[in-house]
C-alpha cells in the first residue's frame, strides 16, 4: 500500500520504519528533514510538504507533537486534507485532546475523507519493536480497513468508540502517567530528606502496591541521573496534562491534582528539562529541595565534598547512594 507518514520524531520514525518493514511504500514528511534520512535511504520518498505528499498516497498517518502541529499539517497553507481524494483515509496517531480530535474528524468528513483518531500507548522501545497499543476512535469499518497497517506497528488495538474516544482514553492514561511520576518523585525526595538511601527506597517501593509498574523502568535513569535521549519528552507530558485540564474544563470536572502537576512540569520546562525524559521531574524536584542528585554530565567537585564535613572522604558513588544532602 502507498502510505504517507507525517511526523518522524521519536515515535513516528519508528512507526514508519515498521510500515516499511511490512512491505509498504512510504512517502514521508517532517518539519526537520534530516529525520527522514534513514527512511529515505531505505526506499521512502521525501514528500516536500504535506500537500505534496497527499496525492501520492492512499492513506495518511500523522504522528505530531500537539494539536497545533496536526492542524497545520492537515489544514494549513501546505496542508494535506484538501489534497486527498474522497474515500481516502487519514489516521491521526498524535496525542491530542478529544474535542480537537472530533473537530478533525468533522473536517475530514466534510471533505469525504475517512478519519480515525488512533493515539498510541507505549514508548520508544515499544514503537521500535511494533508493540504499541492503538486507542482507536472512529468507525469500525474504517478500523477494519486499516487494521493490517496498525498491526505492522502494534500488537493491541482497543476500539474505544466514535470520534474523539481514542483521545479521551489516551488523555486519561497520560493524566495518570504525569501525576504518578511527579508524586513518586516527590516521595523519593521526601524519603531522601529523611535520610533513607535511594536504594532502600527503590527496593522497598518498586514492585510494591503503592508504585505503578512503569516506575521500575525509570529507576536506571534516576540512579544514573541520565535523562537525555528521552523515551517520552517531559514537554509533551506537560502538554498532555494541559490537554487533560482543557478537557476537564469542557466537561466541568475538577482536576486539582492534575493542575498542580501540570504547573510542576511547566516549571521544570522553564528550568531546561523540556526535551529530557519525563522522569527528569525527579531531578527538578530534588534540586528544588537541594537534595543532591547525580546527573550523567556532573562530577562531584572537591568543594562539594568539603562542604559535607565529616563524610567528605566518601567516594562520589558512596555519597550518592547513601544520599547526602546539602540542605
Ligand atoms: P518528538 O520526537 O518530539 O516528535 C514530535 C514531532 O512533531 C516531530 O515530527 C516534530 O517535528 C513535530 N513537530 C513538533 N512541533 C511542530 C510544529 N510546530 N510544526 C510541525 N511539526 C512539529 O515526540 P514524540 O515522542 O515522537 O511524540 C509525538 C506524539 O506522540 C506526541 O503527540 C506525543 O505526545 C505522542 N506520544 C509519545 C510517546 C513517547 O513515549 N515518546 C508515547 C505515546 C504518544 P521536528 O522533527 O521538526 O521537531
Amino acid at each position: 500500500m502507498k502510505i504517507g507518514f507525517i511526523g518522524l520524531g521519536i515515535m513516528g520514525s519508528r512507526m514508519a520504519a515498521n510500515l516499511q518493514k511490512g512491505g509498504h511504500s512510504l512517502v514521508v514528511f517532517n518539519r526537520t528533514r534530516e529525520k527522514a534520512d534513514s527512511l529515505v535511504a531505505a526506499g521512502a520518498r521525501w514528500g516536500n510538504s504535506p500537500a505534496v505528499l497527499a496525492p501520492q498516497v492512499e492513506i495518511v498517518f500523522t504522528m505530531l507533537a500537539h494539536p497545533d502541529a496536526v492542524e497545520e499539517a492537515a489544514l494549513g497553507q501546505e496542508g494535506f486534507l484538501s489534497q486527498l481524494a474522497p474515500g481516502q483515509i487519514w489516521i491521526d496517531c498524535s496525542t491530542v485532546n478529544p474535542s480537537f480530535s472530533k473537530k478533525m474528524a468533522a473536517e475530514a468528513e466534510a471533505q469525504g475523507i475517512r478519519f480515525l483518531g488512533a493515539p498510541v500507548s507505549g514508548s520508544k522501545g515499544m514503537a521500535a519493536s511494533a508493540k504499541l497499543t492503538f486507542l482507536v476512535g472512529g468507525a469500525a469499518s474504517v478500523l477494519e480497513a486499516c487494521r493490517p497497517l496498525l498491526e505492522c506497528m502494534g500488537n493491541k488495538i482497543i476500539h474505544c468508540g466514535g470520534p474523539g474516544t481514542g483521545a479521551s482514553l489516551k488523555i486519561v492514561m497520560n493524566q495518570l502517567l504525569g501525576t504518578v511520576m511527579a508524586a513518586f518523585s516527590e516521595g523519593l525526595v521526601l524519603g531522601e530528606s529523611l535520610k533513607l538511601s535511594r536504594e532502600v527506597l527503590f527496593e522497598a517501593l518498586l514492585g510494591g502496591p503503592a508504585a505503578a509498574p512503569f516506575l521500575s523502568v525509570k529507576r536506571e535513569r534516576i540512579e544514573k541521573g541520565d535523562y537525555a535521549h528521552a523515551d517520552f519528552p517531559l514537554q509533551w507530558l506537560q502538554k498532555d496534562l494541559h490537554l487533560a485540564i482543557v478537557s476537564a474544563n469542557e466537561t466541568g470536572v475538577s482536576m486539582p491534582v492534575t493542575n498542580a502537576a501540570k504547573e510542576i512540569y511547566r516549571s521544570a520546562i522553564q528550568e531546561g528539562h523540556g526535551e529530557e525524559d519525563f522522569s527528569a521531574i525527579y531531578d527538578y524536584l530534588a534540586h528544588k529541595s537541594a537534595v543532591k542528585t547525580l546527573r550523567a554530565d556532573e562530577e562531584l567537585q572537591p568543594s562539594d565534598a568539603t562542604s559535607r564535613g565529616s563524610d567528605s572522604l566518601k567516594t562520589d558513588k558512596e555519597a550518592y547512594t547513601s544520599n547526602e544532602h546539602y540542605n
